[in-house]
């Protein structure tokens, strides 16, 4: 490996050791672009990897809040604006009781390669809290909310930074969240934050366009292997929003998902999640705080498997979509051992280095990172950037259109990409050059900073 590429990973590593996954995410990104920097010698003179794996900023804030018996509670709140090269920052928020530091800068960096592969201008950040939804009551989330902003709004903006939601933020907490930030700005500025409601300037189609665009995605993939999607199975993990959409969009296209899975276990529905009535159950499952996918057994008669993850189960695609480190080296044996030839990660960091590495390296398998399988989602919310600063709402199926048309364009970056570097078909070192070759050259023309 290239000596400087070596030697800003090591740097990481003796600084980031209690912050290992922020170590897993650096060190899979970087051991992709060891071949732009042997052909960018100028790259490590202006030291760009260095300072693209330090956050431009990064900031902590008190949140106090009080719950529904009158008590205090203090939180932490977190913003890390990583970088801002190619447009203003952008990246969810995520509220999960084990938020620390590490997530976030996880997270953030993820985010910069995602949203530079979007080809959209928008730069990367990420934020949240360790503060716990489960069992909260709908004034104690909003009362959260708004002290969240109170301490947030004055380093973001529609041009400065633009969060939106992450796991544990929706549309409900997205409002209260503008709501507070329009109250103390004293302008309806609603390009601050995307994954809004309908009524005040949220996009159609954004609460979908994750799942559907991890789909896209797999369309292509399948295309270039000669299949189709009709009739393919597919084994998720998850039963969030991002799953939601992976269903709706499934379903659609005559493919079904088989599985879904919670911190309580996975459920097996043979028949897939196809129904209408079964995909808007995922919605209520979701809304009830409960956190268990149990619930969908329960209701639909079908088979839970308790404390198990669905990588046991033959499919003829896998999609891990729940989040970080959802498969091990051990559960990626288990999906070679059946067979999977698709293997899509959708949630952010689904795979530890060395299962990802262990899938890439089978034959015939066909691995597609996260960082541009589940790009649809910040991408949409890019078009909802646009619609509110013309002004004007797309229909459902513009923006579904756009989107489409961004998964289509984000594959093909990546193939052109490990070809241009002479790689072969490989879509997670494409991916991740793709996003790279973009900040790289933005950072660099804009001189030092
Ligand atoms: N949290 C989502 C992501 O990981 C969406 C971010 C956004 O829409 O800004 O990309």
């Amino acid at each position: 490996m290239n000596a400087y590429l070596q030697s800003v990973i090591e740097n990481v590593k003796k600084k980031h050791g209690n912050e290992p996954e922020f170590v897993q995410t650096v060190e899979e990104v970087l051991s992709s672009v060891g071949p732009v920097i042997d052909r960018h010698p100028e790259y490590e003179k202006l030291d760009l990897l260095n300072r693209m794996v330090e956050p431009e900023r990064m900031f902590t804030f008190r949140v106090v809040w009080m719950d529904d018996e009158g008590k205090y509670h203090t939180n932490i709140g977190y913003r890390f604006q990583f970088n801002g090269a190619i447009g203003p920052y952008k990246g969810g928020l995520r509220f999960q009781k084990n938020v620390y530091p590490g997530i976030i800068k996880f997270l953030g960096f993820e985010q910069v390669f995602k949203n530079a592969l979007t080809g959209l201008p928008i730069g990367g950040a990420k934020g949240g809290s360790d503060f716990d939804p489960a069992g909260k009551s709908d004034a104690e989330i909003m009362r959260f909310c708004q002290s969240f902003m109170t301490a947030l709004y004055r380093y973001i903006g529609p041009d400065v930074d633009v969060p939106a939601g992450d796991m544990g933020v929706g549309s409900r907490e997205i409002g209260y969240l503008y709501g507070q930030y329009r109250r103390l700005k004293g302008t309806f500025e609603n390009g601050v934050l995307t994954g809004k409601g309908m009524s005040y300037g949220g996009s159609l189609i954004r609460p979908e366009a994750t799942g559907y665009g991890a789909v896209y995605y797999l369309q292509n993939v399948l295309e270039h292997e000669g299949e189709s999607i009709k009739g393919k199975t597919i084994a998720a993990s998850g039963f969030g929003n991002v799953a939601w959409g992976v269903c709706k969009k499934a379903a659609q296209l005559g493919a079904k998902v088989v599985t879904l899975s919670g911190p309580d276990g996975y459920i097996y529905d043979k028949d897939g999640v196809v129904t209408d009535e079964k995909i808007n159950y995922l919605l209520e499952m979701r809304s009830s705080g409960h956190d268990k996918v149990k619930d969908y057994a329960d209701k639909f008669g079908v088979e839970f498997f308790p404390g198990k993850k669905p990588w046991t189960v033959k499919a003829d695609v896998v999609m891990p979509s729940a989040m970080q480190n959802d498969v091990h080296m051990e559960e990626a044996k288990q999906i070679v051992a059946n067979n999977i030839k698709y293997y899509i990660e959708v949630a952010n960091m689904p795979t530890t280095n060395d299962a990802l590495n262990f899938l890439r390296q089978q034959k015939g398998m066909i691995v597609a990172p996260s960082k541009a399988v589940n790009a649809g989602g910040v991408a949409t919310s890019a078009l909802e950037m646009a619609q509110n600063s013309e002004r004007l709402v797309w229909t459902k199926d513009d923006v579904d259109e756009h989107l489409h048309h961004i998964m289509n364009t984000i594959y093909k970056m990546s193939v052109d990409a490990a070809e241009k570097y002479d790689l072969g078909y490989d879509l997670v070192a494409g991916a991740n050059i793709a996003g790279f070759e973009r900040i790289a050259e933005a950072m660099k023309e804009q001189g030092i900073f």
